[in-house]
Order: structure tokens, then C-alpha cells, then sequence
């Protein structure tokens, strides 16, 4: 229950929860429906659900009694490598070595332990810190002392060093960097996509046809907008035929980055000798004047696009 949710909002559930389900066994005997009602409102439903598994099984497969092994405790539901240790040695002072967030970071500090926790590798660098130096007796007491450490002095950020009891050997003190520790998840590198725009020109106006209301610049104005570098069929969907194209070059691609993707277009400048009467009874386009332009919202590199047109005409 403690689990992403403070003490004091957990007390009256635990007491409900244990009143109803004093022993393992009852938890076991429930049925799902009534576990999760004793747990509505504390949220992360899978911990209850994990929970009531857990019980089922140590009810059926270990005769109600919790195994004592590492290994059997970190394969009942819900309970992680950290989360058995902590359980066997605070019950049973078995020495197992814990390894929870709070463990992390003191540990990644302390030791100056580069790269983020969610990498097998430096996780397992921070195993074998843990294990090193887990005693075997008040194995306890060392565990609970490592937690609260974390939770209350090598706090995410702002840790109260002069308090801590490792103050001295803390290698991320010395060098005063303790907040670069633990390295931070990598930022996922941005896709990139691309995509062509089909500049009609003509007469000093350009062709722009409005975006979807749903999408990337949604009911802004923008250049027809091809997969790739063979627009004829875009063309021909406008009704622009081979011999209305005077002149057709291909301007400098550029990059428009959004905030999950990075999207590369190259500007395809096409002179027709007429507007088309297919674009002129299109509804949800027209034809943009260079010289005196319609107030209408433009994507923003369509709107970078038509600044820098008058040097390309
Ligand atoms: S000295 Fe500071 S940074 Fe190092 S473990 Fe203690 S509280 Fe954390």
C-alpha cells in the first residue's frame, strides 16, 4: 500500500484491509471484487490485484505460510528482487541486500556511480555496492537505516549532507556534484520524417489548402503536402497537367522540429501557366496573394516558406 502513496493516507485502508483480511488465508478466500472495493481510492489497482495473487498463491502452493526462500518470495506477484530481500531480512534477518529508489540514489552518490539506474548495467554496478556492503548481522536495522537515509537525508534535491553519517567517504561530496547522481533516463532521440510541399505559383500567388481540423497544424493554412519526391499524382489530383508546368525546381530542405518528431521538408516550386478550375472550386483552399495576403493562420514554415518566396521567384 505504501507504495507511491503516503503513510497517512494509507492508515485507514491498512486498518480496514487487516480488519477484513486478518490472515493470509482470508485475502486468498476473496473474491477480487471485494479486495479492490478496500482498496478504492488509493489507486494503482495492480498492486491490490498483484496482492490478492500473491495471497492465493502463498495459500495454495505454501499451505499459508510465506516462503522463507529469496528466491520462491521473488516470484510471488508483485514482489520484486528489493522488495523480497527487504521483507526477509526485516522479518527473518536474513542478510539480503535491498536496492529500492532511495537505496539507489544514496548508493549511486556515495560511490559516484555514473549513468541511470534503469540500465541493467548500472543497476547491476549498484547490486554489487549493495551487496558489498550489507552486514551480516543487524542486517535489519542496516536495511531500515538505508532507506530512511535516502528518504530523509540524501534527499532527491536537496540532501542534507552535513547530516549524513557517510559524509566523509561520499565521493559525490567531495567533488561537490552530488546532484549529477543518479545519471538521468536518456532522452529518447526525435524520429525524423519527411515529407514534400508542392508550391504552386502562378500570377504572384501561390496555391495553400487548409489542414485538417484533427492533427499537426489543424485548420491552419499549408502547401499540398506529398510522401515523397514524386508529386505527379498529387498534380493530377489538382488538375495540373504536364503542359501547364512552366517551370518546376526544388528549394533547400529544411527542418521543422515538433516536440515529439522532427519533420525534414524539401519545397518543390512549380510555375503553372494557369490556376487550374479544379483549385478554384475547391472549397477548402485558394490561391494566396504574394502582394496583398489574406489574414488567414499559416503553418509556420509554410508562413517561413512565403517570406523567403520573392528571392526565388
Ligand atoms: S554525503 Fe550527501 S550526497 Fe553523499 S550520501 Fe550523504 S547525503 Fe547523500
Amino acid at each position: 500500500m505504501l507504495q507511491q502513496t503516503q503513510v497517512a493516507t494509507v492508515i485507514p485502508y491498512y486498518q480496514r484491509f487487516l480488519e477484513r483480511f486478518p490472515t493470509v488465508v482470508d485475502l486468498a478466500n476473496a473474491q477480487q471484487d471485494e479486495v479492490l472495493h478496500l482498496w478504492t481510492g488509493l489507486g494503482y489497482y495492480a498492486r491490490a490485484r498483484n496482492l490478492h495473487k500473491a495471497a492465493k498463491v502463498v495459500a495454495e502452493q505454501y499451505g499459508g505460510e510465506f516462503p522463507t526462500d529469496i528466491e520462491q518470495m521473488n516470484a510471488l506477484p508483485g514482489i520484486g528482487r528489493s522488495t523480497a530481500a527487504a521483507i526477509l531480512s526485516s522479518v527473518y534477518k536474513q542478510p539480503h541486500a535491498i536496492l529500492d529508489g532511495n537505496v539507489k540514489r544514496t548508493l549511486a552518490r556515495a560511490f559516484a556511480i555514473e549513468g541511470w539506474p534503469g540500465q541493467k548495467t548500472v543497476e547491476n554496478k549498484l547490486w554489487e555496492i549493495a551487496q558489498t556492503h550489507t552486514p551480516n548481522t543487524d542486517v535489519d536495522k542496516y536495511n531500515q537505516a538505508m532507506m530512511d537515509m535516502g528518504a530523509m537525508v540524501c534527499t532527491r534535491s536537496k540532501p542534507k549532507c552535513s547530516l549524513c553519517p557517510i559524509e566523509s567517504m561520499c565521493v559525490s561530496n567531495k567533488h561537490g556534484n552530488q546532484l549529477d547522481y543518479p545519471g538521468k533516463k536518456p532522452k529518447k532521440a526525435k524520429p525524423v520524417k519527411e515529407t514534400w510541399f508542392i508550391m504552386l505559383h502562378h500570377d504572384n500567388q501561390v496555391w495553400l489548402e487548409q489542414r485538417p481540423q484533427s492533427g499537426i497544424w489543424g485548420g491552419l493554412f499549408a502547401f499540398p503536402e506529398n510522401s515523397d519526391a514524386d508529386i505527379e499524382h498529387a498534380l493530377e489530383l489538382r488538375g495540373i497537367q504536364a503542359k501547364h508546368i512552366q517551370a518546376q525546381k526544388t528549394l533547400i530542405a529544411f527542418r521543422h522540429t515538433f516536440s515529439h518528431y522532427h519533420l525534414d521538408i524539401t519545397p518543390i516550386l512549380i510555375d503553372v501557366s494557369q490556376q487550374p478550375n479544379v483549385i478554384m472550386e475547391a472549397d477548402k483552399g485558394l490561391w494566396y496573394n504574394l502582394s496583398q495576403p489574406e489574414q488567414i493562420g499559416l503553418a509556420a514554415p509554410v508562413k517561413q516558406l512565403l517570406e523567403t518566396l520573392p528571392h526565388e521567384l
